[in-house]
C-alpha cells in the first residue's frame, strides 16, 4: 500500500481550499446572522433540509464561488479559462439554483449544467460544493450547543452528509466529525453509524502498519466503514476536513477491500 497515491499537488490544492473556506466562514459570519433555535427542528432529521429560510445568501455564495475559483486557478492553470467562464456567465438564477442543488447534492443537475455550458463534467459541482461549505460550517457552529440532542440515523445531523470520520478524545469519547460542515456529534452507543447494528461482534477494525493515528471500523452487516482518528495522537487541533484529507489512504484501503458505499455518480 502506497500512502502517496494522491499527488502532493492535489493535497496542497485541497489544503488551500480548506484554509480559504475557514477564512470565508469568518468573513461571512460577520456579514450574516443565522438565527436558529432548537424548537424549530425535528431531531430525527438533519437540520439543513429542515431550514425554512435558506442559510445561504445568494450574493455571498457568489462571492464564495469566485474566491474558491481563485484558489484553484494557480494550481490548475489548465482550468483557468473554464473557471473564469463559469464565474462570468453565472446568472443570478443559476446562483440560486446552484445553492439548492449543491445542498441536495444533485449530481445530475450539475452534469447537465456542464454539458450545456461545455465545461469539464466534474468542475461545476466541485466548485458549487466547495463554495457551500463555509455556510455549512456557520450552520454547524450555530447548532453546536444542541446538536447532541439529535438522533439522526446514518448521516451528519447538521448537513446530512453520510458519516465517514470520527474522532476519539482523551477520555475515550467518540465523536462523529463531519468534513463537510465540521459538526461534532457525540456517539451515544457502540453501533454501526450507518445501519445501526449494535451487535458488537459485527464490527471489526483494520489498522494500517506504521500509522497508528487512525483505524478503520467496518460493519459486517452493511459493509460500510468509518475512519476513526485518535485525537490524542495528534498534537494540534485539526479540522474534520483536514483530518479527512490526511487519512485519505485509509479510504483507499477500505475501498480496496470492498467496503463503503457505491459512489452515487
Ligand atoms: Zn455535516
Ligand atoms: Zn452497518
Amino acid at each position: 500500500m502506497n500512502p502517496n497515491v494522491v499527488s502532493e499537488e492535489y493535497l496542497n490544492l485541497q489544503k488551500s481550499i480548506i484554509n480559504k473556506q475557514e477564512e470565508l466562514r469568518e468573513y461571512f459570519g460577520g456579514k450574516m446572522k443565522l438565527a436558529i433555535t432548537k424548537d424549530e427542528f425535528d431531531f430525527d432529521f438533519p437540520i439543513l433540509p429542515q431550514m425554512k429560510t435558506s442559510p445561504v445568501p445568494g450574493e455571498l455564495y457568489r462571492e464564495s464561488i469566485e474566491e474558491i475559483a481563485n484558489v484553484i486557478s494557480p494550481f490548475q492553470p489548465g482550468l483557468k479559462e473554464e473557471l473564469s467562464k463559469i464565474t462570468t456567465n453565472l446568472t443570478e438564477e443559476d446562483t440560486m439554483k446552484w445553492i439548492k442543488e449543491s445542498i441536495t447534492f444533485n449530481t445530475v443537475y450539475f452534469q447537465t449544467y456542464s454539458q450545456k455550458n461545455e465545461l469539464s463534467e466534474w468542475l461545476p459541482h466541485f466548485l458549487a460544493e466547495q463554495a457551500l461549505r463555509p455556510f455549512m460550517q456557520l450552520l454547524a457552529k450555530e447548532s453546536q450547543s444542541f446538536i447532541d440532542e439529535f438522533e439522526v440515523m446514518g448521516t451528519c445531523p447538521c448537513c446530512g452528509e453520510p458519516h465517514r470520520l470520527a474522532k476519539i478524545d482523551g477520555k475515550g469519547q467518540k465523536y462523529l466529525y463531519c468534513p463537510r460542515c465540521e459538526t461534532q456529534w457525540k456517539q451515544k452507543r457502540l453501533a454501526c453509524v450507518h445501519c445501526g447494528d449494535d451487535r458488537q461482534e459485527h464490527l471489526f477494525y483494520i489498522n494500517i502498519k506504521e500509522d497508528d493515528v487512525a483505524k478503520i471500523e467496518v460493519c459486517e452487516t452493511c459493509s460500510n466503514y468509518l475512519k476513526i482518528v485518535e485525537a490524542e495522537k495528534i498534537l494540534e487541533k485539526k479540522s474534520a476536513a483536514l483530518l479527512d484529507l490526511e487519512t485519505i489512504h485509509f479510504d483507499f484501503v477500505a475501498q480496496e477491500e470492498g467496503y463503503g458505499d457505491e459512489p452515487s455518480e
